[in-house]
């Protein structure tokens, strides 16, 4: 059985005595094993990333640019190949794969810029001959906690950012699909980067807890789930670090009657139906106002959502198997849980089978309409296949139901009346709006993320949040010549 090693200043490394199983999704079958690494391990992971530092943060960042540029066409040059080992351990379709990549690439892109992105301020004469400015200083050993729904693109939110600032990194990727990160170790070394500077350890929360209390770690980025990115958060902060930890979802698509409902329908097919529902920025509730709306948007999404080609990654059909026997359990429960609670399941596809794959983690998109806001499964995060039509009168009812849900991530609205679509997007409580753009996932020279508990911490991450999230300020202020001949015991003001 191929084993997925770390990567620890620069040499691949199994010496863990704990593993765990990676499966093929689309066959149900344990195609690789993950070490799980102990807490002697991540320390040996924080000496590597510690050694490499100092001399990563005097490199100068044009020449840091410079990696940055030949990693960019080596993960170009090996996109396709990047996108198979998406699909084989996550299982989204492989279109999707590369979409992922494409979207992680452009972070990389905007991590090219950071000679410019790292210029400070600087101020002439704030006295007589005193000039001072400001410089963007990097933080030391930072780490990345990562989920499983986005193996390689969630990382690079990250590690580009982090790296192009000077500092030395630590991903802690998802122990469900964990090879992607080690490819990208490897393009990173062909770039050039110097040993230690970007470093990949595999774990559990044991690995977690150990990169949390490690006293030279000093910033942790985290997505996932919100209680774990809760914990992450309070833990990390505790111990003195920064941290940005962003959680769970439940996107709202609000559909005014006035909306293109062609256009409303193709985009809730693809925003929720696409990767199996599994992205945080997936769009779990359509919020139609008015009964004929919802009437006339399901009677059009159904039979779509019915008819979806779904089988395994690699033959890219439009939908491939959930990640996880246990994860698609725990969806067609949620799935159990909205019939018992008396929503109308519109679309079953809790007894869909793929030919030939029987054991594969699959499950058919299921459409509910008539939830109500005290469901389960209107409430909780489902990260599935499962769509549910929310039923009310007007639009402000539509706008409260989306500020009054505990996850803020991304949200909606389909309308062709721009005076509503401004009011929304001005009163929504949510980090990521769009308007007739189902899925607004920012560009990376923008920062991503949510409000409420869809994050904790004040920064998102890459673009401009990126940079301040890894670098600290340090301001200068001088004076020359040097003019000291006398003790001033008075606050300092300038003349
Ligand atoms: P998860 O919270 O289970 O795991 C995320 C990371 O935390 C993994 O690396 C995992 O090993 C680690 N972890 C898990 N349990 C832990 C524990 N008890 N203690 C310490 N560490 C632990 O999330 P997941 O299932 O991998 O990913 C899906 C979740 O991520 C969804 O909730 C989704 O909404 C969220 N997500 C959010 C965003 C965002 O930008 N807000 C993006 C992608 C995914």
């Amino acid at each position: 059985m191929t084993i997925i090693p770390h990567t620890i200043g620069g040499m691949k490394i199994d010496a863990s005595h704990r593993h765990a199983d990676v499966y093929d999704p689309a066959t149900g079958a344990v195609v690789k094993r993950v070490p799980l690494a102990s807490a002697d391990e991540v320390r040996a992971t924080v000496d590597a990333a510690s050694a490499a530092f100092p001399a990563w943060a005097e490199t100068t960042p044009l020449n840091r640019a410079r990696v940055m540029f030949k990693f960019k066409e080596l993960l170009e040059r090996h996109a396709g190949d990047l996108a198979a080992i998406i699909t084989a351990e996550h299982g989204k379709v492989l279109s999707d794969a590369r979409g992922e990549v494409t979207r992680g690439l452009e972070v990389v892109e905007f991590a090219c810029g950071i000679p410019h992105l790292l210029k400070g301020e600087h101020s002439m004469n704030v006295g007589r001959e005193v000039d001072s400015w400001t410089e963007y200083a990097p933080l030391g050993v930072v780490v990345g906690i990562t989920p499983f729904n986005f193996p390689a693109m969630v990382p690079l939110w990250m590690f580009p950012v982090a790296i192009a600032c000077g500092n030395t990194f630590v991903l802690k990727p998802s122990e469900r699909d964990p090879s992607a990160s080690i490819f990208m170790a490897d393009l990173l070394k062909q770039a050039g980067l110097p040993d230690g500077v970007f470093n990949v350890v595999h774990g559990d929360k044991v690995a977690v807890d150990a990169l949390l209390d490690e006293p030279r770690v000093q910033a942790i980025s985290f997505v996932g789930s919100t209680p774990i990115a809760e914990y992450i958060y309070a833990r990390g902060s505790a111990n003195g670090k920064r941290v940005q930890a962003l959680g769970g979802a439940k996107n709202h698509m609000v559909v005014l009657p006035d909306a293109d409902l062609d256009g409303a329908v193709s985009a809730l097919l693809g925003a929720g139906y696409g990767s199996a529902g599994e992205r945080c920025m997936a769009i779990s509730v359509a919020v139609c106002v008015g009964d004929a709306t919802a009437d006339a948007l399901v009677a059009k999404l159904a039979p779509k959502v019915a008819a979806l080609k779904i089988g395994p990654g690699c033959s890219d059909p439009e939908m491939g198997p959930l990640v996880t026997a246990a994860h698609r359990d725990k969806v067609r429960g949620y799935v159990d849980a909205g019939v018992a609670e008396g929503a109308e399941l519109v679309v079953d596809g809790r007894g869909h089978r793929v030919d030939g794959h029987d054991a594969g983690f699959f499950l058919g998109g299921c459409l509910f309409d008539r939830v109500t806001p005290t469901m389960r499964i209107y409430r909780e995060e489902i990260f599935g296949p499962v769509l549910c039509v929310v039923r009310v009168p007007d639009f402000e009812t539509a706008l409260k139901l989306v500020n009054d849900h505990e996850y803020g991530n991304g949200t909606a609205i389909f309308t062709r009346d721009g005076g509503a679509a401004r009011e929304f997007a001005h009163r929504v409580q949510a980090g990521m709006v769009g308007v007739n753009v189902p899925i607004p996932v920012p560009m990376a020279f923008h920062s991503f993320g949510g409000w409420k508990r869809s994050i904790f911490g004040p920064l998102h991450v890459h673009g401009p949040d990126g940079v301040r999230f890894y670098t600290r300020l340090k301001t200068i202020t001088a004076r020359w010549p040097e003019d000291a001949r006398h003790a001033e015991f008075v606050m300092p003001t300038m003349k």
